[in-house]
């Protein structure tokens, strides 16, 4: 037949909290060949929660695969030439199914949930000197609501199912990666449990240094180190994918699943931004500064996470970033949207806050789930101050979006504090960059060029290139050398540097009215 002879493709499936999509990549070119997107619902059942099913989330990846294997057998492209697939995912988001039954004991805690915020203020007050940053030099994380060993903690103590498994030894716990891994090879029958160090690096039970699942910090939480997933690197063959053939995504029996990162450290690989030094920023539900710093873990002073980069194979060194985690960012778009109902689609948000080009003196801090980097305060709330009888829907529009640009700035200055070295550019990508008026304004906040590559799916990018370049696939070279130059758009800065001090400076205020908002 006529079919487009291609050499090999590497697929990537990316678990977003928005949205999942799989994604077939040419290995010789990184060009995208086709791709499939379905939104995932979030649920809030009170004030504070935050929730996704997790078969739901297994079930949009068989769509999106399905979707995408349709696609590409129209264009031509023969799917036997996928070799391997990747998974990136939201990180933290937490899981506990039944070994037996593969059935999941309740929602998937997403990561912005606060449910746990009475249990983070009592394992504070148990710590010396109420100190958050207990833990901080095994896990290079404060104790916060954020990360998954809390959440696994309410689960044990809160769903009667999950105390009981846990008890009768048929609770796997897992992340995103995780639990799809294990559906994706099979699931109660011989499914792999197992995850790599990017994701256990989030969960506060892995030792960052000895690279392993740490016995102190399981007991410090009352965890059972038999419920926790198998740690790997981030580029090596877990498992093979093993897939109903009734199914449009069948042919994919077979191939290897190889690559595994966390959705950040995906677009850290994706951006190749694999030299001490070199940074990311990616715009999606919240936003996240990523900064290598090489094989030896960095602790900040100035409220930035120490995390694992990527381990690209086994007996490759683990990279480490520092990285400043903005909660909300997309978020508050799809709450303008959702609650305010003053936007029909994300897309609207941009002609809205342009019809203006200013918030007239209007500030608006979304701490919805508290803050995060640089506080770390969960007490923090939203605000939305400076209104006038004048102010309207655009004024806050245009605010939210520089909401996000204030948010990035005050993370880069961390990483500028920590290091000393100040960044002559950012690098940026995430679904929120697709929106010009929030690049232009992020140069300006920033007074450095934001630079954006033409290819936006670098997250998934990163997952794929893990995938082939794993050992036994080997279809992906990781070499900067071989890898085909990236086109970009550069945002120079507009504004003169003092007004975009002044704006900063009214920023500062409006957080300081935002923190500590209950007591
Ligand atoms: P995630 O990886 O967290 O699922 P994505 O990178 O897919 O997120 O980005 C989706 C987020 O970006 C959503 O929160 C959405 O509200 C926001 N978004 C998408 N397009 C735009 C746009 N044009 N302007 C502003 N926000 C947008």
């Amino acid at each position: 037949s006529n079919r487009i002879m291609l050499g090999p493709l590497v697929a990537a499936i990316d678990q977003g909290t928005s949205s999942t999509r799989f994604l077939v990549f040419n290995a010789k070119t990184a060009e995208l060949l086709s791709h499939h997107q379905v939104e995932i619902k979030q649920s809030f059942p009170k004030e504070g929660w935050v929730e996704e099913d997790p078969k739901e989330i297994l079930q949009s990846v068989y769509e999106c695969m399905d979707r995408t294997c349709e696609k590409l057998t129209q264009l031509n492209i023969d799917i036997s030439n996928i070799k391997a697939v990747g998974v990136t995912n939201q990180r933290e988001t937490t899981l506990v199914w039944d070994k037996e039954t593969g059935e999941p004991l309740y929602n998937a805690i997403v990561w912005l949930d606060l449910r746990t915020q009475s249990t983070v203020e009592r394992l504070i007050n148990k710590t010396p000197g109420r100190n958050k940053n207990h833990l901080k030099h095994k896990t290079g994380l404060p104790i916060s609501t954020y990360f998954s060993a809390v959440k696994l903690r309410w689960l044990m103590d809160n769903v009667e199912k999950v105390h009981e498994a846990v008890l009768s030894h048929r609770a796997m716990f897992g992340t995103v990666d995780s639990w799809l891994i294990w559906c994706l090879t099979g699931g109660k029958k011989g499914g792999v449990h197992c995850t790599d160090v990017t994701n256990a690096s989030r969960t506060m039970l892995f030792n960052i240094h000895t690279m392993d699942w740490d016995p102190e910090l399981c007991k410090y939480f009352d965890i059972p180190m038999e419920i926790l997933p198998k740690v790997r690197s981030s580029s090596e063959i877990y498992g093979l994918m093993n897939i109903s053939s009734n199914l449009k995504s069948g042919p994919l029996t077979g191939v290897p699943i190889s690559g595994c990162l966390g959705d950040q450290s995906a677009a850290l690989v994706g951006q190749m931004c694999f030299k001490d030094g070199q940074a990311k920023n990616t715009y999606g539900t919240g936003c996240f500064l990523l900064k290598n710093v090489g094989t030896k873990p960095v602790m900040s002073d100035h409220g930035l996470l120490t995390t694992v980069a990527y381990k690209l194979g086994r007996d490759k060194p683990a990279c480490y970033a520092l990285e400043g985690s903005v909660a909300i960012a997309g978020a508050v778009v799809r709450w303008l949207k959702d609650n305010l109902g003053i936007i029909q689609t994300s897309t609207e948000l941009e002609k809205l806050a342009a019809d203006v080009g200013t918030s007239y003196g209007c500030y608006f801090v979304p701490a919805f789930s508290g803050l995060y980097a640089p506080y770390w305060e969960p007490s923090a709330r939203g605000i939305i101050c400076g209104l006038t009888q004048f102010t309207n829907r655009s004024h806050l529009a245009f605010a939210a979006l520089e909401a996000v640009c204030f948010q990035t700035r005050e993370i880069l200055d961390a990483m500028n504090q920590d290091s000393g070295i100040h960044l002559s550019q950012l690098q940026v990508d995430g679904g929120m960059t697709s929106n010009r008026l929030l690049m232009q304004l992020q140069a300006d906040i920033l007074c450095i060029p934001v630079v954006k590559p033409s290819m936006p799916e670098t997250t998934a990018l990163g997952a794929a290139m893990a995938a082939g370049a794993a050992e036994g696939v080997s279809v992906w070279s990781l070499n900067p050398e071989d890898l085909t130059e990236v086109t970009s758009e550069k945002f120079e800065p507009q504004i003169n540097p003092e007004e975009s001090e002044l704006r900063y400076a009214r920023w500062k205020k409006a957080v300081q009215r935002a923190m500590n908002w209950e007591t």
